[in-house]
């Protein structure tokens, strides 16, 4: 990429989550900042901050997450300065095909800076074969439920959060149908529940499942009521899995395609990479891992519950999300501990890294941190601002990314789906800004109190 002859011709629209707005050229995508369109005379920072924000992303995705989460699933990219010209026009090109729902937020046109980072839905491993790759991203959400002594509501630790905010977001319009998918199930291991889950995701994608073929997104929800087209979806499918002992069946079912999808994605869910791992671990296994909310029959599983392969990228996640299982009601004295701080100091800021920089020194402070709360700051803002806040609901709000192309593997076996090699990642590993956790709290209110009102109205 020569930065000084940039062609906004050459890029396309690649999607946007509520921060960032991404682009996409080949085998490189560029990921734009974002800021509410009232500011967009306005820039709320300059230039300098803007880098500096990426730069944040960067060092602690790389420094952070990636030790966390495996540095093979991590891409962290580097920080570039674009022509303005060039952001100018590509912000002017995209627009129209924005999602009208994302159109609250105009692309930061005034820092130059962005993120690159590799395309992982159109991966270097497609060039092997000629067949485009097909890669599904997944947002999973909360994994596990907080332990009971923690919270104030019994509900929380028997309804899992996506399952209660579901009733709250279509209520609010905010999505029109709810989504069947619980993350339970999704984490479990258990094969059942796992294609349960992800059949809920393509039924009802919300914004927890794209699926592209080639690099172009061909599966997905873009505003809470447009039409889904599944069987546009089964069509792109059913080349793929019409291998193997289907090859010479071109009647394969949709049923039998879908299912095929669903295992083979199921399959690089769970893969270690030849690593055998036990169950998760022990804290998981002693919990209660179902959701009550979720539709799926609990009975049909109880025969087998394999657990998650300790070196698969579901792991990875399940165990960082669950570094510190607190809940935020129990959090927020801590935060306020570092707030009154803050306030009659404020140049502590930066000591105690609430907005990094994520450096050698901000490891050194999180491994010094004690292990029980002695009333200092320290222990705060190690276990509100890092723990809490920067890891685990970082791990919250991830995606993993799975590349998937035919395999030209000529061993095929007989049962089953043909063979693929699969890529997987985890992207959108951005720190949450500590000062948002009061509005975490209160959200965690309304969604729970409105749940306790309104389920009983559930079939
Ligand atoms: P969120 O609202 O979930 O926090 P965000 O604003 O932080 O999202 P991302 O999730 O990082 O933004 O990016 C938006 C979308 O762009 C992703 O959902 C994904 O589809 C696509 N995307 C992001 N990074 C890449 C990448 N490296 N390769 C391919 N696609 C990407
Ligand atoms: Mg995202
Ligand atoms: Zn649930
Ligand atoms: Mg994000």
């Amino acid at each position: 990429m020569q930065l000084d002859k940039m062609d906004e011709n050459d890029w396309v629209y690649h999607g946007e989550g509520n921060k960032n707005l991404v682009v996409a050229h080949l085998s490189r995508v560029l990921r734009l900042l974002k800021y509410p369109a009232e500011d967009s005379e306005n820039p709320p920072q300059s230039a300098e901050q803007a880098f500096r924000q990426i730069q944040n992303i960067v060092d602690f995705s790389s420094n952070v997450m990636s030790i966390l989460l495996g540095e093979k699933f991590v891409h962290s990219g580097e920080v570039v300065k674009l022509p303005l010209e060039f952001v100018r026009q590509l912000s002017i090109k995209v627009q129209h095909e924005r999602p009208g729902w994302r159109c609250d937020k105009v692309i930061d046109i005034y820092s130059g800076c962005a993120l690159s980072l590799p395309n992982l839905t159109y991966p270097v491993l497609h060039l092997s074969t000629h067949t485009p790759p097909l890669c599904v991203e997944i947002k999973p959400k909360w994994g596990f439920l907080p332990s009971s002594k923690h919270v104030s509501k019994d509900i929380k630790s028997k309804v899992c959060r996506f399952c209660m905010y579901q009733l709250y977001k279509v209520a609010t319009g905010k999505w029109k149908k709810r989504s069947l998918y619980c993350p339970l199930d999704l984490f479990s291991g258990n094969k059942q529940r796992m294609h349960f889950a992800i059949r809920q995701l393509i039924e009802e994608p919300q914004n927890n499942l794209k699926i592209f073929k080639g690099g172009q997104c061909i599966y997905s929800r873009k505003d809470s009521d447009d039409s889904l087209d599944l069987n546009s979806l089964l069509h792109h499918l059913r080349p793929y899995f019409l291998q193997g002992n289907n090859r010479f069946n071109c009647h394969m079912t949709n049923k039998a395609v879908l299912n095929d999808f669903i295992q083979v994605l199921m399959n690089a869910l769970l893969s270690s990479e030849g690593r055998e791992g036990g169950p998760v671990n022990d804290r998981h296994a002693e919990r209660q891992s179902y959701c009550d909310a979720s539709l799926f029959n609990k009975e049909r599983s109880r025969q087998g519950s394999q657990g998650l392969p300790g070196d698969s990228v579901l792991s990875r996640i399940l165990q960082t999300q669950m570094l510190d299982m607190r809940d935020i009601e129990e959090l927020y004295p801590l935060y306020h501990r570092v707030e009154q701080h803050l306030q009659d100091f404020p140049k502590q800021r930066a000591r105690l890294h609430i907005e990094g920089p994520y450096n050698k020194e901000f490891l050194e402070m999180l491994q010094k941190c004690p292990a029980e709360d002695d009333g200092s700051v320290e222990y705060a803002a190690t276990k509100v601002g890092i723990h809490q806040y920067l890891i685990t609901k970082t791990a919250k709000d991830c995606s993993i990314m799975v590349a998937l192309v035919p395999s030209s593997d000529k061993e095929e076996e007989d049962e089953g789906p043909p063979p693929f090699t699969s890529l997987v990642s985890i992207l959108d590993l951005d720190p949450k800004p500590f000062d948002s956790i009061l509005y975490q709290l209160r959200l965690d209110q309304t969604i729970v109190s409105f749940y306790l009102q309104t389920r009983s109205a559930l079939p």
